[in-house]
């Protein structure tokens, strides 16, 4: 069921208030958090078999004998699914393991027939990366411990209300999906923290293609530890894991909720259990799942049905070549190359597609300053208000350079194109083809511009007197009464010489 969010946000904001943590007892803990983050690989096919992945399909039809664990059914490792891992793991600057092997994680549960998990264990893909985050407009440098491969379960559905009419289902299409599980350093010290994260790796995923993640369809999850420590202390204190965050909102609400439970507990006199924990989004409180008293044993053994995985220098090198520049790094060249503000670097930089149109615009203008202001400015308002996203746009990346190039040659006021815009997004035509079916183009000529001037004089005898008796600050008002009468397609330096020249 969909929850609202301002629904949320009040349970939310309730039950902080009922936890009575006072500000000033809050601020003698320091918060300790790390994260846990599983993102589906993009590939067409399962990680093992090859079942296509494919969201929302009739349950149970994207099944063979390798996915549904079936006795003596055996996995073939899918060489997309590890390139995209490798991809993954070397944009977030991990060391790529020669050597790496799968392990079973042995657990029972309706939605894994196998009885095991094809996961990664104490020899995992890559390991010792971090990933830059901004927080406050500071950079910090998070540890990411490791990045694994592994399959995904299947998944079970709840239904029904009243006890005598409640069903659970088991849809098994999920089952192998291929996965990474990325792990980071408890380096993160607040909830904001946590949400840079979250969204950096969310970005930093999309832009090499390794996953859409999108959230909605469980493409990327979030499990978050956290404890809690006296400020200045050195010792870790005993985490919870929140389990299963699957928006970063939640994350942020669920990472402040734990937070203030710890240090009440603590300060209370009691002490924190180690335990997994669910967030309740109807509540906005966190639960105690199970505790690790109850923690499986996963009686991990190395995967018997599939060899180490081998990374030669050559295949490392080969995927690394191939990825594109990372989100960072672009927003750098942005300011470097265009001289581009931070804030509009990062803006146009947020999505890889957003980077490619602006870079292509600036092809055309010629004028990163420019074109960078159009982008973020102008066009991602007409998008925001069509609800369009910038891959949809009716303005071609050419054309809107085309538009920004008008202007610097003086054939386009800034004010006229302002006007051609949102005609250019209505229609998909070019800034030109729609001057010249209007007319609308700037004035330049002489002749053209004094008999405009000349019309404006005449009507306006009490502000010349004044401009000629040395109130030069009417000119102003002069020039704006110039434009007005060339509907802004007055040459606004002609324009000014003209008149200055006319009223002596
Ligand atoms: P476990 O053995 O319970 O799986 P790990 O040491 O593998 O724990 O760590 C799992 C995650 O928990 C990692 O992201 C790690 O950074 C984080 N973590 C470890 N210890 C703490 C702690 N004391 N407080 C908060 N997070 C922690
Ligand atoms: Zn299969
Ligand atoms: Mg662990």
């Amino acid at each position: 069921m969909p929850y609202s969010n301002s629904n949320a946000a009040e349970l939310y904001n309730q039950n902080m208030s009922v936890l009575a943590v006072a500000e000033d007892v809050l601020q003698k803990y320091e918060p300790v958090i790390g994260l846990e983050i599983h993102v589906q690989l993009g590939t067409k096919t399962k990680i093992f078999c090859g079942c296509p992945v494919e969201f929302g399909a009739a349950p149970n039809t994207n099944v063979c004998p390798v996915c549904l664990g079936l006795p003596g059914a055996l996995p073939v490792l899918s060489r997309q699914a590890v390139e995209l891992a490798i991809g993954a793991a070397v944009a977030l600057h991990c060391r790529v393991n020669p050597f790496s092997r799968f392990a079973r994680k042995n657990y029972f549960y309706p939605d894994l027939p196998k009885g095991y998990q094809i996961s990664q264990y104490n020899q995992p893909l890559a390991e010792h990366g971090y990933l830059d985050v901004f927080v406050d407009g500071t950079k910090k440098r998070i540890g990411v411990t490791r990045v694994h491969m592994e399959d995904d379960a299947g998944k079970s559905i709840h239904d029904g209300f009243k006890d005598s009419d409640r069903y659970s289902y088991v849809d098994l299409n999920r089952s192998g999906t291929p996965l990474i599980e990325i792990v980071s350093e408890p380096d993160m010290r607040t909830s904001d923290d946590a949400y840079a994260y979250a969204t950096a790796m969310k970005q930093v995923m999309q832009y090499i293609g390794v996953s859409e993640c999108d959230m909605e369809k469980g493409q990327l999850r979030c499990d978050a530890n956290v404890s809690v420590r006296p400020r200045g202390t050195e010792k870790f204190g005993t985490k919870a894991e929140i389990k299963n965050l699957n928006s970063f909102r939640f994350l942020k609400m669920a990472v402040d909720y734990e937070i203030r439970r710890q240090v009440e507990l603590v300060e209370s006199g009691g002490r924190v259990e180690q335990e997994t924990r669910l967030y309740n989004v109807d509540t906005g409180q966190t639960v105690g799942m199970r505790s690790k008293e109850h923690a499986h044993d996963y009686r991990y053994f190395p995967e018997p049905d599939l060899v180490p995985l081998q990374v030669s220098e050559h295949w490392l090198h080969q995927v690394a070549s191939a990825l594109p520049e990372l989100p960072q790094d672009r927003r750098d060249r942005f300011m470097n190359e265009f001289g581009l503000r931070e804030y509009d670097a990062e803006v146009l930089t947020l999505t890889r597609a957003v980077g490619d149109y602006f870079e292509e615009a600036v092809k055309a203008s010629s004028d990163g300053r420019a074109t960078a202001n159009w982008v973020t400015g102008d066009l991602m308002g007409l998008l925001k208000a069509a609800g369009k996203d910038i891959t949809e746009s009716p303005v071609s990346a050419a054309n809107l350079g085309e538009l920004v190039a008008l202007i610097n040659k003086n054939e386009l006021t800034g004010k006229l194109a302002k006007e051609i815009l949102p005609k250019m997004f209505e229609t998909g035509d070019s800034a030109r083809a729609i001057m010249e079916r209007e007319g609308l183009k700037q004035i330049s000529d002489t002749g053209a511009l004094e008999a405009i001037i000349d019309g404006v004089i005449a009507a306006n005898p009490k502000q010349v007197d004044q401009y000629k008796s040395g109130k030069t600050a009417v000119l102003g008002f002069l020039v704006g009464q110039v434009m007005k009468a060339s509907r802004g397609q007055a040459n606004p330096g002609a324009l000014n010489e003209l008149l200055r020249k006319r009223l002596g």
